[in-house]
């Protein structure tokens, strides 16, 4: 067994780091003796040494599973710079490239491989998999396991499975540390007794200020403000707000203010976002003034200052967004605009997500009443708040409880637009398609194929964007309307907005056992949280002890670095 010198050497030779920091050591220590971690660090804390040195330096590959697509490239080229002989498989690389790389793998060539968890149901993945000498599996970003997290990915659910089918120690990481999602976590990535390795918090490079304006003019100074010394100093930064609108409104008032900043939220269309994301990273866009939807995994080291424009729902939130300055261990500020007026839109966020039982009884009969004979149905948040009189925001709330009581579960990946399933019996298949003049239809449907099990396929499963793309044929048509229409098979195209369900319970709509799923007790919860926010921001004594405090650690004598404690020392 490799010892934690051996590591610290490697951690020297690879990173040129003097030392591991914080928890890291005790992490590395646990993966290196063969057990199951958990690793819960907040970002920019260093998770990602926590699996590369014990993947390193333990016999076989580390297999990483990340969510993050568009970041792979960049870690797997920083990671080769560093001498590491590293992959990554996604949909973004070829046939032909991704053959390539397993086979790389399977040869023993690789100390880490990134993969995307839907990788896991592409058949000719799933196929070598027991070629694969799996040193270390790992699940980057794990709260996407759980319907808790904030970022809730479908496809994590069968990590369990996969993991299991490896016989190594597994790795689990993520900043998300409420006992929601760590339970979640554990039992969906079927952990055995791991190692629970919390830490890490404190991030000295960080200062802490607040600032109290009540009005939209006070908080739009002292933005401007801030954001002119920044830009005189020369680095990056990001402003949070609460709502897309006041995202818009922000980075409007910078733009006229003569500092260029660009806006980012979930209401814009993917491409644009990744275009923001992109031009920040290469630092042409200086500032982003963004939702919560921005920032998950970005890693830029540079971020200087980061602005809240709006107190945010808990502190979890908001050290989570400050997290993402001075990632290069160089100084970063974090700047709160508080106003009496913020805890407003999250007590009404609270609410709409928490919906009475009745309004929850409603939504399920109204689902109910238009599934059809196979219990799927295509619904619209809008149209249902239109019929029972409540808010789009309770109805996506109310099929979120639905999801989670098992009741229903969703038909379409986030990113799918659309659903099919297989009906042709493959002899059908081979008799009329292997026929001169249908090739394209073959091939689509071997496409089809190499993606999932042909089981998978007549169960029926949502379609992704590229096969509804790939799908156009040369006279304009869709070869899946021509397949349809000859009985091969069955799709449907997702309206925008829509969600679709399947029904799996079949319960009375008034009794359904709304009292497992607690919202009364979520609900305190959630207030909780805000209740800590907003104390944070009229906090009297030092923020970064109430900040460690609140995370569970002890903090350090002296802080230097929150308006508190600079306030005391020139006092
Ligand atoms: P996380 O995944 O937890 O958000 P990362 O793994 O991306 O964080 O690490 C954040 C930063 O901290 C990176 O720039 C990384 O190189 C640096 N870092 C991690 N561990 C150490 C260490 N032991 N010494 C110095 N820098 C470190
Ligand atoms: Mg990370």
């Amino acid at each position: 067994m490799a010892t934690l010198d051996e590591a610290r050497a490697a951690l020297r030779r690879h990173f040129g780091y003097d030392d591991f920091r914080g928890v890291q050591p005790r992490a590395v220590m646990a993966a290196l003796a063969g057990r199951d971690v958990l690793v819960l660090m907040p970002t920019g804390g260093g998770k990602s040494i926590c699996f590369q040195i014990p993947a390193l330096v333990r016999p076989g590959m580390g297999l990483v599973v990340s969510p993050l697509i568009s970041l792979m490239k960049d870690q797997v080229d920083r990671l080769s710079r560093q001498g590491f002989r590293a992959s990554f498989i996604n949909s973004a690389i070829g046939e032909a490239e991704s053959a390539r790389r397993l086979d790389a793998a399977v040869a023993g060539e690789l100390d880490l491989l990134y993969v995307a968890p839907e990788r896991f149901d592409a058949r000719r993945f799933r196929e070598r998999m027991p070629e694969l000498r799996v040193g270390l599996f790992v699940v980057d970003e794990a709260h996407c396991a759980s319907q808790w997290g904030h970022d809730f990915r479908p496809s994590f659910l069968r990590l369990g499975a996969v993991r299991e089918s490896f016989d190594c120690p597994a790795m689990a990481l993520t900043a998300t540390a409420t006992p929601e999602v760590r339970t979640d976590v554990v039992r969906l990535l079927r952990l055995k007794q791991p190692e629970v390795i919390a830490g890490g918090f404190d991030r000295p490079n960080l200062s802490w200020r607040v600032s109290r304006a009540h009005t939209g003019g006070g908080k739009e100074k002292r933005m401007v403000t801030a954001l002119r010394e920044l830009k005189r100093s020369g680095g990056t930064g990001i402003v949070y707000a609460s709502t897309r609108r006041s995202v818009e409104r922000v980075a409007d008032r910078l733009n006229r203010s003569g500092l260029t900043a660009a806006a980012y939220h979930g209401g814009m269309r993917g491409r644009d976002r990744v275009e923001i994301q992109e031009r920040f990273l290469s630092d042409r866009v200086r500032v982003v003034v963004a939702t919560s939807a921005f920032g998950m995994g970005i890693d830029k080291p540079d971020v200087r200052l980061v602005v809240h424009y709006e107190t945010p729902g808990s502190l979890e939130a908001y050290y989570q967004e400050g997290g993402r300055g001075g990632r290069d261990g160089a100084h970063a500020a974090c700047l709160l605009l508080h106003g009496s007026r913020d805890r407003a839109v999250h007590e009404f966020l609270i609410e709409q997500s928490h919906p009475q039982d009745a309004f929850v009884q409603a939504v399920y009969t109204i689902i109910r009443g238009a599934a059809d004979q196979d219990r799927v149905c295509t619904l619209q948040a809008a149209g249902i708040a239109r019929v029972t009189g409540g808010s789009p925001a309770s109805v996506e709330a109310s099929i979120r409880i639905l999801r989670q009581l098992e009741i229903a579960r969703p038909l379409l990946r986030p990113t799918g637009p659309a659903w099919c399933r297989l009906i042709a019996s493959p002899a059908r298949i081979q008799r009329e398609l292997e026929a001169p003049g249908r090739e394209p239809e073959l091939s689509y449907l071997r496409g089809l194929l190499d993606e999932a099990d042909a089981d998978v396929w007549y169960r029926g499963q949502p379609l992704g964007r590229e096969l509804v793309a790939a799908a156009a044929a040369d006279d304009g048509a869709s070869l899946l309307d021509v397949l349809q229409e000859e009985g091969f098979l069955e799709w449907r195209r997702w309206p925008a907005d829509s969600h679709g369900l399947q029904l799996l319970a079949e319960p009375e709509p008034d009794h359904l056992p709304l009292a497992e799923a607690n919202l009364p007790g979520r609900k305190r919860k959630e207030l909780g949280r805000l209740n800590a926010m907003t104390r944070y921001a009229v906090e009297r004594g030092c923020r970064r002890r109430f900040l460690l405090r609140y995370f569970g650690e002890k903090a350090p004598s002296r802080c230097d670095s929150c308006d508190r404690c600079v306030a005391a020392l020139k006092a």
